[in-house]
């Protein structure tokens, strides 16, 4: 059998430590049995997609040393392999499946879909949709396209039964029909939902073995039934245990960094990070957990995928460096290896205006500029002193400066300004408090350095995010409870300032 196995990444967001895992074991996978692993990119979200996340994911994956052989940068046999490219493809499938009598138009407005939404929760049953345009008569149909109200296309769901199929890790696995809504397949404007775009791909790329996290599974009766309704044989799922926190929850970027480009700002080695990654998900024989990625191609065989959850555990990913460092780098190479990770003259060059008149010898270069060069930033109580503010309150600036960062998908230093200034209006608080110590001590550790806002260009969006979080931290965060408020009364700003109260 030829072995094709495919990622395929949104570009909504930073490119996540998730992605490279996937990444990850679908090449090792291709390698191991001689096939071909393709990157797809899934930017059928056109809000929510941007050229720039897609870079991203490009760059974050070259660094971690993962090569595809087909892709939207280099081109392949089955192109374009940009979804957004394939649009005509997914409605001439969508109407091939509405000719099959497997699809059908729902022609249902927005506020009739919320009343039977609302009604269904009411009613405690799972089903969003009651499929009230199922049942048309070919009739009411032409007079709904004669009238020219807008629908969408949907896939109809077996009323009863189950879905059955073998996940080569998860082995058999059941659900119920009832439990699944007709799903949309071509939305009203014309586009595809994921469901249609992904099997419709997989089936023209050929794609033989689809591995992916575990958070799809839910999904995948919904991409058998339109295999079966193509009249399609389905690929072989293989769902990857998911990589959780520590708290044994998703990971998340509200708690931890999750950009693959914070592992490679803060100089972790890319092949010590793709190798604790493998370990999230794959154990070798004899438990040895040090190897080379050659060695796992060699070695690799999918029955000795975890079932359940990886816990990406940083103090692991600490010692897997470290052992790295020490058996694969010799004294010669390290030097070469520092300067690759952060004293490189691209990134001296982009410093050395903030250097230039704040310093008096070479020698208060590292006084000036340590915060950029080291993980921890060593916090104590006394750079976090602000008149008037306690501690709490503090944190309560940082985390809704985070919420607006995000908002403004600005983490640069022009960004971290304007948040700011808003954040200082909307609480009412001196901007100049926020700055100075607030933003000072959270990202440097200090309450003076270089200007701040160009820090933050040098520091890098993740470092910088990772920072917030972990003062806030120090600080002693924000109970649940007033985490809900808080984020309540951020969401329904009304202008007028957010009241902080202890
Ligand atoms: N576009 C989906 C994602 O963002 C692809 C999931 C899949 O592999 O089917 O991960």
């Amino acid at each position: 059998m030829t072995v094709r196995v495919r990622i395929a990444p949104s570009p909504t967001g930073d490119p996540h430590v998730g992605t490279a895992y996937m990444a990850l074991f679908n090449m090792i996978f291709a390698r191991h049995y001689n096939g071909t692993f393709i990157l797809r990119i899934e930017d059928t979200d056109q809000a929510r997609s941007r050229p720039e996340y897609e870079e991203n994911i490009y760059s974050a994956l070259k660094w971690a040393n993962i090569q595809w052989d087909e892709g939207p940068d280099i081109g392949g046999a089955y192109g374009p392999y940009r979804q957004s490219e394939r649009f005509d493809i997914y409605k001439q499938y969508a109407e091939e499946l509405l000719s099959k009598g497997k699809a059908y138009k729902c022609f249902c407005t927005a506020a009739e879909l919320d009343e039977m939404r609302e009604l269904s929760a009411k009613q405690g049953g799972r089903q969003g949709y009651d499929r009230r345009c199922r049942h048309l008569t070919p009739d009411e149909i032409i007079e709904r396209e004669q009238a020219e109200l807008s629908y969408v296309i949907r896939l109809k769901v077996p009323l009863n039964g189950e879905c059955v199929y073998e996940d080569a890790i998860k082995k058999r696995m059941t659900f119920p029909w009832a439990d699944i809504d007709d799903q949309v397949l071509l939305k009203s404007d014309g586009f595809p939902t994921y469901h249609l775009a992904n099997v419709v791909d997989d089936y023209l790329m050929k794609i033989s073995h689809v591995i992916r996290g575990d958070e799809w599974m839910s999904s995948t009766p919904k991409h058998i039934l339109l295999y079966e309704s193509f009249g399609w044989t389905p690929p072989t799922f293989l769902h990857m245990p998911l990589l959780l926190g520590k708290d044994g929850k998703k990971l998340s970027k509200r708690k931890n960094p999750t950009s693959i480009f914070f592992y490679r700002d803060s100089g972790y080695l890319s092949e010590a990070f793709i190798n604790f990654l493998t370990l999230m998900g794959f154990s070798m024989t004899g438990d040895q957990e040090i190897y080379s990625l050659d060695d796992i191609i060699r070695e690799f065989d999918y029955k000795r995928i975890g079932v359940s959850g990886a816990i990406f555990d940083v103090q692991k990913l600490d010692w897997v460096n470290q052992q790295y460092l020490i058996k694969n780098i010799s004294v010669e190479q390290l030097w070469d290896r520092i300067k690759e990770w952060s004293f490189n003259d691209e990134f001296m060059q982009r410093l050395m205006p903030l250097c230039h008149s704040r310093i008096k010898t070479f020698g208060d270069f590292m006084d000036l500029f340590n915060f950029l060069f080291i993980n921890h930033l060593h916090y104590h109580d006394a750079i976090f002193v602000v008149k008037d503010l306690s501690k709490e309150q503090i944190c309560y600036l940082i985390q809704s400066l985070i919420w607006r960062l995000d908002e403004l998908e600005n983490w640069n230093g022009t960004g971290v300004n304007q948040a700011s200034r808003e954040i200082a209006e909307i609480f009412g608080v001196n901007h100049k408090k926020i700055v100075m110590p607030i933003l000072f001590a959270s990202l440097m550790g200090k309450t003076q350095g270089p200007p701040l806002f160009d820090s933050v260009n040098l520091l890098g969006k993740d470092r910088t995010r990772a920072r917030l979080l972990k003062a806030m931290e120090y600080l002693g965060g924000i109970s649940n409870k007033k985490m809900a408020s808080l984020k309540k009364a951020w969401q329904e700003k009304s202008g007028q300032p957010l009241m902080i109260k202890d």
